[in-house]
């Protein structure tokens, strides 16, 4: 059996950051491994449903791999080698036996490791798992991996040259971009969805209903209040999509984002779990001392939040909690506990938004909506505690994260702190 001080499974967006902190901490060669489904190493997950799918110059392999969405070194294959980590793509493991400190790969071969690092990420839902009937034709596209957004990117060029609509299903942030995307490589395109406005997790309808608006204009059209109850096709390829009023979309695709499985089930009955994931302490540290839990995988207490636990299925907790998990084993003595403040972005056509701290409690509106500038603040016991902002300077997101870290008292009434908009954040 190969052995190692340090294995990393998963290798996804959170292992490479991972991998760069090693490194930078001075991890020996030999010491790490990375093990991987995927066949190539760990790259910036975001960029599939973005500058993967642009009509113009695509973002590709080997342009995003980690860490240049943070503007630090890029990780090819080589960069590990270099760095004498040893990274097995294309490889599953199957179990995992906890107490004897080993995982299995589907070679059968086994890697026993010192410490363990769980960064297996998260797998779309999907209709076929919920018994939509037709949910297994040809033409019904998910996007996690680069494989995926392969078979997307290509199926985009068939459905042009075939004048098909494209239908997405789900209005998550997935959906959006995804239809922004399949809008500007010149699809028809109709997004389908249950809630009755297109962002209204996030935002209040005052604010939601500009990006519907947004949508409509450029051609997008909107059914709310719509599930894809069902899909017909020809010869196992996909002909139309079937909604719960029982009207039928002709479609050349279909893509669906309707939200994420987390790959937690090698460590169900070993490892503690909480909010679906597995539960991690400050350290990043699971209920095993010897195996810790990095992205979208780990529910850990979210510190200024009265320590609740969390998951956080966002690159940024990505990044951080990786960097912070390994500093845990390797620098023990100068790591606290993890605090991470929830941050969500997107972009879409020319749009782009941040979002920092919550969205609970009564939320005042800001900005311009005609000027596509805007934002939306939300207060809970005279602070605020949250803050949203659509089109944004670097230097303007940055007031309104300070706003959600530093959650400042709200002025003495709504209307002035809708009037002071962004400059109450620039003061903070
Ligand atoms: P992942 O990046 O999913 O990596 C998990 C890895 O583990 C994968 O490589 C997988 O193959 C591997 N794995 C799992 N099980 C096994 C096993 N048994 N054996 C071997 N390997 C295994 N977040 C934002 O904040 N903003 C965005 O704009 C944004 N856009 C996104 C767009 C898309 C299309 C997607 C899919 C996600 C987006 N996210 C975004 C979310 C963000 O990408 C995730 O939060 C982040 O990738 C989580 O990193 P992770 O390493 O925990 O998991």
């Amino acid at each position: 059996m190969k052995s190692f001080k340090y294995v990393l499974l998963g290798g996804g967006t959170a292992s490479g950051y991972a991998a760069r902190e090693f490194v930078q901490r001075g991890v020996e060669p030999g010491q790490l491994c990375i093990i991987t489904s995927e066949a190539v190493v760990a790259y910036e997950r975001p960029a599939l449903s973005k500058g993967f799918l642009l009509a113009d110059k695509p973002a590709r392999l080997p342009g995003f791999h980690t860490c240049v969405g943070k503007g630090w070194e890029r990780q090819t294959p080589e960069w590990y080698a270099e760095h004498g980590i040893e990274y097995m793509t294309s490889t599953r493991v199957v179990s995992a036996d906890i107490a004897g400190k080993k995982l299995v790969l589907d070679s059968g071969e086994e890697v026993g490791y010192e410490k363990l690092i769980v960064a297996t990420g998260a797998r779309p839902a999907t209709l076929r798992e919920l018994g939509v009937p037709g949910a297994e034709l040809e033409g019904i596209h998910y996007v996690r991996e680069v494989a995926e957004a392969q078979a997307l990117y290509d199926a985009i060029a068939d459905c042009k040259a075939r004048s098909a609509r494209a239908v997405v299903i789900g209005a998550g942030y997935i959906g959006m971009e995804v239809a922004a995307a399949l809008a500007g490589n010149g699809l028809a395109v109709t997004m389908v969805f249950p809630g009755g406005m297109l962002m209204e997790r996030l935002l209040p309808p005052e604010a939601a209903s500009f990006y519907e608006e947004y949508y409509k204009e450029r051609g997008v059209e909107v059914m709310w209040g719509q599930r894809g109850a069902g899909f017909e096709g020809e010869e196992g390829r996909l002909e139309a999509v079937l909604l719960q009023d029982g009207r039928r979309i002709e479609a050349g695709m279909a893509v669906v984002g309707i939200g994420a499985r987390v790959n937690k089930e090698l460590f169900e009955g070993q490892l503690d779990m909480a909010k679906g994931g597995i539960e991690v302490d400050g350290r990043l540290r699971t209920s095993n001392p010897d195996v810790y839990a990095i992205g979208d995988v780990a529910a850990f207490p979210l510190v200024g939040y009265g320590g609740q636990l969390q998951r956080q299925e966002h690159v940024t907790n990505a990044r951080l909690s990786a960097a912070h998990a390994v500093s845990a084993i390797m620098a023990p003595e100068e790591t606290g506990d993890y605090e991470y403040l929830p941050f969500f972005y997107s972009r879409f056509f020319a749009l782009s938004w941040q979002f920092y701290g919550t969205n609970k409690g009564k939320s005042v509106m800001f900005g311009d909506k005609g000027a596509a500038k805007f934002g939306m603040y939300w207060l809970a016991e005279g602070r605020v505690v949250g803050a949203f902002l659509e089109g944004g300077s670097a230097e303007e997101f940055g007031w309104i994260k300070a706003v959600a870290l530093r959650r400042p008292e709200a002025p003495a009434t709504e209307e002035r702190l809708a009037a002071k908009g962004l400059a109450f954040a620039a003061a903070v």
